[in-house]
């Protein structure tokens, strides 16, 4: 059966043990942020225990110590997605300051008035945003690729948009609210034929499949360790080293400098530019531990894992009439986004919620998607390694009752 092989994982996380409502949890807003495994959670709290103390600065062993434990993590990352050298991985809060980081410090200062940055029309918020902030400081335009109906990008349109003018192009791996996996190759190839650079959000595509950002062609690629199994408030961006040698700081501060007097400061090369001020010690380490429990369970079986889990669902939802799936694009992550006519997303939520069953009602940070497809808001189901049958059993359940209540 698929996904049984994938069982003894559960047992892993605390918090998918504890009864909600009385009933088995299940658990369905990893999109959102995944749960963590006892080793991460040991990793941070060992950290704390065992050898806390501030990092690069201390002549004594526990701050060798945990500076050690804290640069051994950028070996685990570059492993993770294939980079080519340590130097390229950057710690940070997580994907949302990684793309602000990329946007100020590469991308604004190549952009003049009427200037191009390319993004799409299933992007998250904070792969929009930042992109209006630094084309509206400079006169710049922020041009948008159009998605089609199933809720894969429109290739033909993505094309037509690349223009004379076009400085940056950035793009989301997977879409977080209709589970596309956008073919990031070829927009990194179409791109690297004008010269463009890429920056690939890979928020939903780490927590989820192999990356090798080398393979894809990427300029930049970030996730946040919260998604992938670790804590939340730290991330990491990765660029190619000429880049990330030819930017200037984002941030100014300490750790991040050669030498400083008042006239004049000598910033250090990259990583360390680009990460002034303490950074999140135990969270960097427990990042480390979460990369490694997925490398442990294989993250090829995790997509096919999720992948079947999908299959099941979308089996399973297709029985209902009214019911409407939002993304039906070919070859999917473990992403499911519905309406259901009559019934708004949150009372479902919210019914759901009293049955055990944890989804994300809303517009998921994507509201320009919301409005593509004409809907307020959706529901959205999304798997980690650690669902299975039985939680969407839970779901449908769940919307039985719903429907029962409501319609
Ligand atoms: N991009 C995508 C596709 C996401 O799903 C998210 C998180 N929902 C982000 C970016 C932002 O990540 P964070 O909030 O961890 O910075």
């Amino acid at each position: 059966r698929p996904g049984a092989d994938m069982a003894p994982y559960r047992a892993d996380f605390p918090v998918l043990q504890r009864p909600m409502n009385g009933r088995r949890l299940a658990f369905l807003d990893s999109a959102a942020s995944a749960q963590k495994p006892q080793c991460v959670i040991d990793a941070e709290r060992d950290c704390y225990e065992q050898y806390y103390a501030n990092i690069h600065r201390g002549v004594y062993q526990l701050s060798q110590r945990s500076t050690q434990a804290f640069e051994n993590v950028r070996g685990t990352v570059k492993r993770f997605i294939n980079a080519a050298d340590e130097r390229e991985v950057v710690f940070v809060r997580g994907a949302t300051e990684a793309i602000n980081l990329v946007a100020q410090s590469f991308v604004r200062p190549r952009l003049q008035p009427g200037d191009e940055v390319l993004i799409t029309g299933m992007e998250h918020h904070a792969n929009i945003v930042p992109w209006q902030l630094v084309t509206e400081a400079t006169g710049a335009k922020l041009v948008v690729a159009p998605v089609l109906d199933d809720g894969s990008l429109d290739m033909d349109g993505l094309r037509e948009r690349i223009s004379e003018r076009t400085r940056f192009m950035s793009v989301v791996h997977v879409s977080n609210t209709l589970g596309t996996i956008n073919p990031v190759e070829t927009i990194t190839a179409l791109a690297h034929e004008r010269g463009i650079p890429v920056l690939v959000d890979g928020a939903q595509s780490a927590p989820h499949m192999p990356v090798d950002v080398q393979a894809m062609g990427a300029d930049f690629y970030t996730f946040s360790a919260h998604k992938t199994y670790g804590p939340s408030g730290s991330g990491i961006l990765w660029g190619r080293l000429e880049h990330l040698e030819a930017m200037p700081p984002y941030q100014g501060g300490g750790d991040m400098i050669r030498t400083v007097t008042f006239e004049r400061t000598e910033y250090a090369p990259p990583p360390q530019r680009f990460e002034a001020g303490t950074p999140n010690i135990a969270g960097v380490i427990a990042m480390g531990a979460g990369l490694e429990y997925m490398e442990s369970v294989g993250r090829e079986a995790i997509l096919a894992h999720e992948q079947s889990l999908l299959a099941y669902a979308n089996e399973r939802l297709a029985a209902w009439d009214d019911l409407h799936v939002i993304g039906t694009a070919p070859g999917k992550a473990g992403v499911v986004s519905f309406v259901i006519d009559g019934i708004h997303p949150h009372d479902m939520g919210t019914i759901l919620d009293m049955e055990g069953v944890a989804v994300r009602v809303g517009h998921h940070c994507t509201q320009p998607l919301m409005e593509r497809f004409n809907v307020p808001a959706t529901v959205r189901a999304s798997f980690g390694l650690y669902n299975d049958r039985e939680d969407v059993d839970a779901l449908i359940d769940g919307l039985t009752k719903v429907k029962s209540l409501l319609a």
